[in-house]
This record gives C-alpha cells, sequence and structure tokens, in this order.
C-alpha cells in the first residue's frame, strides 16, 4: 500500500518538475536572430564543414580510417610525402578527396589523427541541397578553384550582409592557415594546384 501511494507522489512530482520548467521557457523572452542578416552566434569549438588544405595532405587515409562511418573517400595516384623541411606535398597527384555530409556526424575524430595537420573542423554551418549525391563534397575540385571549404550558394551571391563578406574573404585569404604560405594568397593557390599533379619526389643524393 505504502508504495502505491509513494509511485503516485512521485508521477505528480515529476510531471510538476517538468511543468515548472515548460511554463519558465512560456514567459521567457523571445531572441529571434535574423539569420542571414545577421551572425548567428557560433561557439568558438563549433565544428562546421571542414576544411582541407590539400597541399600539406599526403592521402594516407588515417582520417578516413578513423572516421566512424566511412564518409571520407581519397584517391591519389601515387605516394605522397612532405620533404623535409618543405610544408608541401609532393609525390602521386590528389585524384579525390571528398567529404559526404549525409554520412558526416561532424565529430571530429578525423582530425587528430592527421599527421600533417591539414583537415580542419571549419565554421561555415549551413550547406543545403536538393539530393543526397549533392551532400558529397569534392575538395579536389573545390582545389581546383582555390577553395578549402565548401561555401553555402548564397554566400556566392555580390551582393551580402557585412558578416558573411567578411566571413567570405577570411577564407578567401586562406587567414585560417598557419604555414610558410600564410599571407601569401597566390603562393598558397600554386601549391593547392600542384597537389592535383604529380610531382616528383627528389631523391636524397
Ligand atoms: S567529422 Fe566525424 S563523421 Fe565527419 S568525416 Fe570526420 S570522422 Fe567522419
Ligand atoms: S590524415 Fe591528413 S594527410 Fe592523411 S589522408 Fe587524411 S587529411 Fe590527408
Amino acid at each position: 500500500m505504502k508504495g502505491y501511494f509513494r509511485n503516485i507522489y512521485q508521477s505528480l512530482r515529476t510531471i510538476l518538475i517538468g511543468m515548472r520548467i515548460t511554463l519558465k521557457y512560456c514567459f521567457a523572452q523571445t531572441v529571434t536572430v535574423q539569420y542571414p542578416d545577421m551572425a548567428p552566434v557560433l561557439q568558438p569549438r563549433y565544428r562546421g564543414f571542414h576544411f582541407f588544405e590539400i597541399e600539406k595532405c599526403i592521402a594516407c587515409d588515417q582520417c578516413a580510417k578513423a572516421c566512424p562511418v566511412d564518409c571520407i573517400y581519397i584517391e591519389k595516384t601515387g605516394p605522397r610525402k612532405i620533404p623535409k623541411g618543405s610544408t608541401e606535398a609532393v609525390g602521386g597527384a590528389m585524384t579525390r578527396f571528398a567529404i559526404d555530409y549525409s554520412k558526416c556526424m561532424f565529430c571530429a575524430l578525423c582530425v587528430p589523427p592527421c599527421p600533417t595537420d591539414c583537415i580542419h573542423m571549419g565554421n561555415l554551418h549551413d550547406l543545403s541541397g536538393f539530393d543526397r549525391q549533392s551532400m558529397i563534397v569534392e575538395f579536389t575540385e573545390l582545389a581546383e578553384q582555390g577553395h578549402q571549404t565548401p561555401q553555402p550558394i548564397w554566400m556566392q551571391k555580390e551582393k551580402l550582409p557585412e558578416w558573411a563578406d567578411t566571413r567570405k574573404k577570411e577564407w578567401q585569404e586562406y587567414v585560417h592557415s598557419d604555414d610558410a604560405f600564410s599571407g601569401n594568397v597566390s603562393g598558397r593557390r600554386e601549391a593547392m594546384s600542384r597537389a592535383l599533379v604529380e610531382q616528383e619526389i627528389k631523391k636524397k643524393k
């Protein structure tokens, strides 16, 4: 009998706790962000669409092996390596580096195993498409156009809100990449193009 009344008490108590939280939000001030006119508030550790520094990638597959949902696809024409004293990988051409964002969980498990620190979580959050195929981002094709990260279609317009224009410029000038090419936009672009063709690995004399 005692247990019966205890159950009724516990049920009523948990309902009241839930209702108290619901009522608190009913009377809270509504905050509406006028996105995309206003920038979305993202925390510094936000994990958005990757940015990929193809010129440093040695196509070792470590990121793909670490991915719990197997959504990274890498193809190359031969072994790649970064010679001593350089920050640019040479060897076989990168023929494919793609991520299927219809599967990606944005867990960032692909980032720490990378031996050359060339795959990172970015700060872009809105990529949309009409079918699953368009959710596969081909980073090698982006590299051909000088991009490290996919950009939302609306961000490719000429007239943009100030915050979006700033973010777009940051990506076009590779401000997130910190290495020997820092500040050298055209130099990095050339290195990105070189990653797409075979480069001779010079043998030590
Ligand atoms: S963020 Fe996670 S799910 Fe997405 S590619 Fe990296 S390891 Fe795979
Ligand atoms: S772990 Fe890094 S270097 Fe290796 S394939 Fe992935 S991105 Fe390229």
